[in-house]
């Protein structure tokens, strides 16, 4: 090891301009994307209403901003170009309220340092446009309308260190259309383009945000995302939430905003997930576009030179805020929607009901030329897609008696129940059982497709977590306690957590030095096997054992487990065949449970295959 260069007396110099902007262009240009970032904040800052950027090899040969704002006066322009110079905010006070994207003067600066820089701008009244070359500083008269154009060439051309750093022009180029989806995203209002290489990428219309965020991230995203409007103190959640079913396996259309800045903040994502956790599937990432706002002086956005990140007065404010706004558009049952969004789980890339429907055809038919046909027939499907299907006239059904296996209708479901024409119940009236696995039912759009473990185990679930709410499950007594052998980890378990078992419902106690009896099991899961339950319960105990000194989040989150377990305990199991009055009521219960459209494990639950889907299958209307 060889000791570092130091000098045996030491002198210390101040840097020169050159090299203070070159170390602040380390944390502010990272790759062309940076670039593109910080323009396009400069350009917005300016009001413009529209932007066009054009790219060279990625963003490494040529970055080149064109706005329609506001501009930059001649005698202004070599002032852009100087570090610590900046016309948004003049004081401390501005600081703790600033609205404008950039503040800290040390973007075109950093830019400058590293890069061939010119900015070519004209102002309102101004006979002409003034050109500035960063280099020598020289200032021409030049040609345009009113508004910006920078331009940033070879970037790192003259440190050829940083540019080793960079990845290939496509991948470059991917970033730095990141970049520009995530400011389209936040202004829709603005009009934007993308040119790489003379050729025109993206171009989107100033518009409203839904159709903003349909075409950017696509009108699948849109179809298969709830709208969020919420408020909660000073805090404002809007913008669009992924359905568990649209959730992907990478966190790449995660897009959170704060007081329009785009930001990453564990905060704001952790609050989003855990809206997320009872109906997301395994490791899936949700999707989201979401847009917070709250009094600036509340966060603090100068905590890093790219402001990516944020600091919060009280995180908690926002966490809760967030969480609740998203929770509440999941949790709705969404049965009730007139056109429930579909998705096959099948990753299917066709928006909406297609990609379910091709699937069909597609697993139906084994070669290629039905494969055609079938594609054939689908597209036939969809250019008559006009004529809404119109059902038949529902036939009369009357829900007489509930199996005791699911909840008792309350009075007032009862009489709505009777109330309604059967065809509105939005999951329909079921017709079928399929190999004790599946419920089919109609209703006015076609067949519904349940599955029922999947569907029942959601219920029971959310009716344990109501009642645990609520202070404790209702218990009932066994008539001959059930007794099995039982490990000494689980005999510990079950007197050290007594009183949490008690709270679940549940009364177990020694029978003798390696047997454990059930006495009292809760209501809910009355049918079950009781020392099956007892066994779950006390594994999840043991495992969750020291979580009661943790904090309530963690708490809640044992909780679940343990009630989810047990949910899966007391839903019914495959192959049990079922009477259409139950098939029927668990179709209500589904309709009035919050969540009821994932199952425990995030998996839906239920699917619609509408009639015009089915009837492409079979070639109809031809
Ligand atoms: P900051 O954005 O933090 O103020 P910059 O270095 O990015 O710092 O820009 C310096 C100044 O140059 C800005 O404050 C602004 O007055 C001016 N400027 C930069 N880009 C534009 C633009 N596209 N239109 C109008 N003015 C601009
Ligand atoms: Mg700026």
């Amino acid at each position: 090891v060889t000791a570092p260069n130091i000098p045996a007396n030491p002198i210390i110099r101040e840097l020169p301009d050159e090299l203070i902007s070159q170390i602040a262009a380390g944390e502010v240009v990272e790759r062309p994307a940076s670039v593109v970032r910080e323009l396009l904040d400069n350009a917005l800052d300016a009001g413009a209403k529209n932007i066009t950027l054009r790219l060279m090899a990625g963003g490494v040969r040529a970055i080149i901003v064109q706005d329609d704002g506001s501009g930059i006066a001649r005698e202004q322009l070599p002032l852009a170009l100087k570090r610590h110079a900046t016309s948004k905010i003049a004081s401390l006070h501005d600081l703790e309220q600033v609205g404008t994207m950039g503040f800290r003067g040390e973007a075109l600066a950093a830019i400058a340092s590293v890069a061939e820089c010119s900015v070519l701008s004209r102002v309102q009244g101004d006979a002409s446009a003034w050109l500035l070359d960063a280099r020598s500083g020289e200032i021409s008269p030049a040609a345009r309308a009113v508004g910006t154009t920078v331009e940033v060439k070879e970037l790192f051309f003259a440190t050829p260190a940083r540019r080793k750093f960079l990845k290939t022009d496509a991948t470059e180029l991917s970033h730095c259309l990141e970049v520009l989806r995530r400011h389209a995203l936040a202004r829709p209002e603005v009009g934007f383009a993308v040119w790489h290489e003379g050729k025109l990428l993206e171009q989107w219309h100033a518009s409203s945000l839904k159709q903003r965020v349909a075409d950017v991230l696509g009108d699948e995203f849109v179809a298969l995302s709830l709208a969020v409007a919420h408020s909660e103190g000073a805090v404002q959640v809007s913008g669009f939430v992924g359905v568990p079913d649209a959730a992907r396996a990478r966190a790449d259309q995660q897009y959170a905003y704060m007081n329009g800045r785009f930001v990453r903040d564990k905060v704001m994502q952790h609050a989003v997930r855990s809206a997320y956790e009872d109906v997301l599937h395994g490791g899936k990432q949700p999707v989201y576009v979401l847009y917070v706002s709250m009094p600036p002086e509340r966060v603090d956005v100068n905590v890093h030179p790219t402001k990516i990140e944020v600091r919060f007065r009280d995180g908690r404010e926002v966490h809760q805020a967030l969480r609740h706004a998203v929770a509440r558009q999941l949790d709705a049952p969404r049965s009730h929607m007139p056109v429930a969004p579909q998705h096959s789980n099948l990753e299917v890339k066709t928006p909406d009901a297609a990609g379910l429907i091709t699937q069909f055809a597609i697993d139906l038919v084994a070669n290629e030329s039905h494969q055609a046909a079938a594609q054939a027939a689908f597209n036939t499907a969809e250019q008559s897609s006009a004529q809404p299907y119109r059902p038949p006239a529902p036939a009369g059904y009357e829900v007489r008696e509930i199996s005791q296996l699911w909840s008792k209708p309350t009075a007032a479901q009862a009489v709505q129940a009777d109330q309604q024409e059967p065809s509105v119940w939005p999951l329909g009236r079921a017709v079928a059982q399929l190999h004790g696995v599946y419920i089919l039912a109609q209703n006015t759009q076609g067949l519904i497709i349940v599955d029922m473990h999947a569907a029942h185990e959601r219920i029971v679930y959310e009716r344990l977590k109501t009642q645990l709410d609520g202070a404790r499950l209702a218990s009932q007594p066994l008539l001959i306690p059930a007794t099995f052998a039982a490990t000494p980890i689980e005999i510990a378990t079950a007197e050290a957590h007594e009183a949490t078992l008690q709270q679940l419902g549940l009364e177990v106690s020694a029978f003798s030095a390696k047997t454990l009896a059930v006495r009292a099991v809760p209501t809910t899961l009355a049918q079950g096997s009781p020392t099956e339950l007892a066994r779950s319960v006390l594994a999840q105990l043991a495992q969750h054992g020291d979580s009661a000194d943790a904090g309530s989040q963690v708490i809640e989150r044992a909780q679940h487990d343990i009630l989810a377990s047990m949910a899966c305990h007391g839903a019914v199991r495959a192959n049990r065949s079922l009477s259409l009055e139950e098939m029927n009521a668990l179709l209500r219960d589904m309709e009035a449970t919050p969540r009821s459209d994932q199952c425990n494990h995030g998996r839906p639950t239920w699917r619609q295959v509408s009639m015009k889907e089915l009837d492409a299958l079979f070639l109809r209307g031809r």
